[in-house]
């Protein structure tokens, strides 16, 4: 997944931002010490694969504002950028924590994706559900259903298009599932 979604605002069902959350390992006592402390990070006790027990402290990216915080006493062997979303488009999931933001009408929150039911571009036909992460991807998701010739090297920077169910891509659906997504668009 991208590390940010269009979600469906429960309060206005407007088009708001779900953002991932970004966790980094904590090293020391000393440093869970700084980190519970910390009023930027919140702190996950989790178990590692041979069930040994570790922490990762949290920063929930789109919280405080776009930007990662300064923060000028970071322990040792930390940069904020640790927090920063990697340079990849997609993201491997492991997490749904986040945080939401919806502009319409100001709520903002930490918040646990449930995907894709709270994608904001989706729409059903004959009773299966099409989405799409955000409104660029919902413009590739048209053209690729609305073309006559599909292409795959589309799939390269779209890999989900690789994974529509048969039932939106045939002749008769064509029209009514880009009419359908277009309308999530205006
Ligand atoms: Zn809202």
């Amino acid at each position: 997944m991208p590390h940010r979604v269009a979600v469906t605002c429960p309060e206005c069902a407007g088009e708001a931002v779900f953002e991932f959350a970004e966790r980094v390992r904590i090293k020391t006592k000393n440093d869970l010490h700084w980190f519970e402390k910390s009023k930027h990070f919140d702190c996950l006790k989790e178990a590692g694969p041979n069930g040994q027990e570790y922490h990762s402290a949290i920063y929930y990216n789109g919280l405080m504002g776009n930007a990662l915080p300064l923060i000028s006493d970071l322990p040792r062997g930390y940069r904020i950028d640790d927090w920063a979303h990697s340079d990849h488009m997609f993201r491997s999931l492991n997490d749904w924590r986040g945080t939401f933001v919806c502009e319409s009408c100001g709520k903002r929150s930490k918040h646990s994706l449930d995907w894709p039911r709270e994608a904001y571009f989706q729409i059903e036909y004959r009773d299966q559900n099409l989405w799409a992460f955000d409104r660029a991807s919902t413009v590739e998701l048209i053209d690729y259903i609305g073309a006559s010739h599909r292409k795959t090297d589309d799939f390269i920077y779209w890999p989900f298009l690789m994974k529509i169910p048969h039932v939106f891509l045939t002749r008769q659906a064509r029209e009514t599932v880009e009419k359908r997504l277009r309308k999530r668009l205006a």
